[in-house]
């Protein structure tokens, strides 16, 4: 019998909710481009509901449990004394989030030896040392296209509250005050720019058919073309490199996964490239930003506005630089884990579960690495390497973790 160690986030600070603000949630059939949904046998939660956080447990007690399986769930993840570090010693199966990463690392696999599956309940496995994984014979698997939605939708409203500057004019209201002159002397129109992503996989091109509607010019930059037949639907203009692109873009947002050949690909050098009063909006993975160099851009004017929900470490401790710093619409890790993405990673978390079980394969589409190689979408999207260097800074964030 298998003990799986689920690492998830902390519960609301007013408790696990005994009701909701909707009563249910859209059924999507299918996504786009014809991907199916999670096929589990069946489900013991209730879409809609919170299943991320450490009560949620992700729906999964009753399944594993009938199955003869431990099920532990904790917060605890960080520092040599957490529960996630004193658990890895007979773990069989990790089941971790991005929004509140286990970071896996050489050590922790050093001290897992029955450790054979880590689950990634969402999209983007970065937060495992990946070479590692590989080393250790660890089968790494994420639910793909589960919250690809959620964030193109997130990136879409990032763009337009810092073009818009809707963050200070909010603030403005809640301070009593009607000033709109201060509202608007940072205040544009989206319409006639040029947007850019790094990246047209499943959220970067969501994004742009979310953006076409708002008559701006759309470019991309991708290791691979999109097909003729979407270039001209959404009239794009392909970049064979992220300088030539950034170069001519008003907005560029970043929807490439982390990995070795991502890792601070926005530097000093590569935001000089950048129109001044230019925007970034990074919700890919904090670490393909250079901290400092964003702050810097921010406070120099080279940037108008920064904003995403991803940071590094996360969570970011209290003195990151990227709470205070001028002009920027962050908000925590949040943008894949809306109530609505939660019900299809979460089912999609036990998809995986019931094939390893079972000895059925896992879908392609979910393998990162497996039978110690890159496979599957890890090994169209990732390269092999180490991404998680400089977690430990995340302990210092401090929280009511169990
Ligand atoms: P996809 O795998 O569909 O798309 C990723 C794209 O990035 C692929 O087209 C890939 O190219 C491309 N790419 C990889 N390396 C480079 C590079 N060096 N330069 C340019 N393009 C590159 O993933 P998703 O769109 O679903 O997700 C993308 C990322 O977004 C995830 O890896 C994750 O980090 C992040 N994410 C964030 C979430 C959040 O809550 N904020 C939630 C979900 C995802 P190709 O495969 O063609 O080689």
């Amino acid at each position: 019998m298998a003990k799986v160690l689920c690492v998830l986030y902390d519960d609301p600070v007013t408790g696990y909710p005994q009701s909701y603000a909707r009563d249910s949630v859209p059924i999507i059939k299918t996504y786009p481009g014809g991907q199916t949904l999670p096929t589990p046998r069946s489900i013991d939660f209730k879409a809609g509901q919170l299943l991320g956080s450490v009560s949620g447990e992700l729906g999964l007690r009753k399944f594993l449990e009938s199955l003869g399986h431990q099920l532990v769930v904790t917060s605890d993840k960080d520092g040599p004394n957490s529960r996630l570090e004193k658990e890895l010693a007979d773990t069989d199966i990790i089941i971790s989030q991005p929004f509140w990463p286990a970071y896996l690392t050489e050590e922790r696999f050093a001290k897992a030896p029955k450790l054979k599956l880590a689950i990634t309940a969402g999209i983007g496995s970065d937060h495992i040392d990946l070479q590692a994984a590989i080393k250790h014979g660890v089968t790494v698997a994420e639910v793909s296209y589960s919250n690809s939605i959620s964030v193109s939708e997130h990136v879409v409203m990032m763009i337009l509250s810092l073009v818009r500057n809707y963050i200070p004019s909010y603030q403005w209201v809640i301070k009593g005050g009607w000033n709109i002159a201060d509202c608007v002397q940072r205040s544009y129109d989206l319409e006639g720019m040029d947007v850019g992503t790094v990246a047209a996989g499943r959220i970067g091109l969501a994004v742009l058919r979310r953006l076409k509607a708002f008559d701006v010019k759309l470019h991309y930059t991708d290791r691979y073309r999109l097909s003729p037949e979407i270039e001209k639907e959404l009239n794009l203009t392909f970049h064979t490199d992220v300088e030539s692109m950034v170069k001519v873009c008003d907005v560029v947002t970043i929807n490439c996964p982390l990995h070795p050949e991502t890792e601070h690909m926005f530097d000093d050098r590569m935001i000089a490239k950048m129109k001044r009063g230019a925007y970034i909006i990074n919700t890919a993975r904090g670490k393909i930003c250079d901290r400092d160099a964003i702050a810097r851009a921010l406070e120099s004017g080279q940037l108008a506005g920064y904003a995403g929900d991803v940071w590094f470490p996360q969570p970011a401790p209290q003195n990151h630089i990227w709470r205070t710093m001028p002009h920027h619409g962050m908000t925590p890790h949040v943008s894949g884990t809306s109530l609505s993405a939660q019900a299809r990673y979460a089912a999609g978390t036990r998809e995986i579960l019931e094939c390893w079980f079972e000895g059925r394969p896992i879908r392609e589409e979910y393998l990162i690495v497996d039978k110690g190689h890159l496979a599957g979408a890890g090994a169209h999207s990732y390269s092999t390497g180490n991404a998680t260097s400089g977690w430990e800074e995340a302990t210092k964030f401090r929280t009511g973790t169990r």
